[in-house]
């Protein structure tokens, strides 16, 4: 679906423009407006490909208009094209420089009005599928493939936001490192790919217990990593224990059907204990963890706290 916008203060200049355009189909939707403001308007409430504005109109002109458009966010890459009534190279230069693709001089000529509207769509839909091959690719670069949670580069990304953040506003940030408990075992009695569906089932178990701002990550092979920005101790160890009962209350079908999984947690918090960085706070997590491992597995084991 692509729409244009037509700004122009004559209605004759307008309809000219938009039968010139719908003549050859060029757009689904034809969108207008009588001065730069009302444009403004349009363009915040509806998605836009190309935008054919006229030079000189009262109150708020070409060059107004694409100087509120520059303060915008996620508006900048909609061309727009000027309509100018005569040859003013200074101001057209200007409006280039304030980021305007294209201007046609009026009256204009029909063809070159749709060949130039034609340019700034094809290049309008080539920055969409550029951009949305980025965040696609973002996308994977930051997710787990197997569970879909955060992987080990998006929550290293998010741990530094986050303590930047939990630093900068002195608010509390929790980090539970869970880890299950010989996982090894599972593979080696019910295979690999039975393996794999026990880790989706914990990722899916970790991810009922976020709230809003919290992150689930698989931080390696069957060690899962949960962030939870403005949480002290007892409220991340409430969350971990209450993960470590659910995962215990599992059950499985077919031929996990006899599995009684377990899984271990440790629990570390900033900034305490002498904690200055986000390395800090995993290795504290990292040992909670091995704590509760040693101490025979399935529990829940805190950060010792430096006195
Ligand atoms: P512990 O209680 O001490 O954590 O024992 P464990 O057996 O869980 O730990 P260990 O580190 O000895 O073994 C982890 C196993 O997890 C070994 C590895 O083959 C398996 N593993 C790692 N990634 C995957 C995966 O993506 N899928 C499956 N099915 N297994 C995996
Ligand atoms: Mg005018
Ligand atoms: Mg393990
Ligand atoms: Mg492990």
């Amino acid at each position: 679906m692509t729409s244009v916008l037509v700004i122009d203060d004559s209605g004759v200049a307008r309809h000219k423009i938009i039968d010139t355009l719908r003549d050859r189909s060029l757009f689904d939707f034809y969108l207008e407006a009588e001065d730069g403001s009302r444009g403004m308007e349009v363009l915040l409430n509806h998605p836009v490909d190309v935008i054919l504005c006229d030079m000189e109109m009262p109150v708020i002109g070409g060059l107004k208009f694409l100087e509120m458009r520059n303060g915008k966010e996620g508006l900048m890459d909609v061309p727009v094209i000027l309509l100018t009534g005569h040859e003013d190279r200074e101001s057209m230069i200007k409006a280039l420089e304030e980021g305007a693709s294209d201007y046609i001089t009026k009256p204009f000529d029909e063809g070159e009005l749709v060949a130039r509207v034609k340019v700034q769509l094809k290049i309008k839909s080539l920055q969409d599928s550029l951009k949305r091959s980025n965040l696609l690719l973002y996308e994977l670069s930051h997710t787990d493939p197997l569970t879909g949670l955060c992987n080990r580069r998006c929550f290293m990304e998010a741990m530094s936001r986050e303590f930047n953040r939990s630093s900068r506003a002195h608010t509390p940030l929790s980090l539970v490192m869970a880890d299950i408990d010989h996982f090894k075992k599972i593979n080696d009695s019910y295979g690999h790919q039975q393996g794999d569906a026990v880790l989706v089932d914990v990722a899916e178990l970790l991810n009922t217990h976020l709230r809003e701002y919290d992150k689930a990550a698989r931080f390696g092979g069957e060690e899962f990593a949960l962030i939870f920005p403005e949480a002290d101790i007892p409220q991340a160890a409430e969350v971990a224990e209450r993960i470590r009962t659910e995962t215990g209350a599992l059950s499985f079908d077919g031929k996990l059907k006899d599995l009684h999984l377990t899984v271990s947690l440790g629990v570390a918090t900033y900034p305490r204990g002498g904690i200055r960085s986000v390395d800090d706070l995993i290795r504290e997590a990292d040992s909670a963890l091995y704590a509760a491992k040693r101490s025979g597995r399935n529990r829940v084991e805190t950060m010792r706290l430096q006195t």
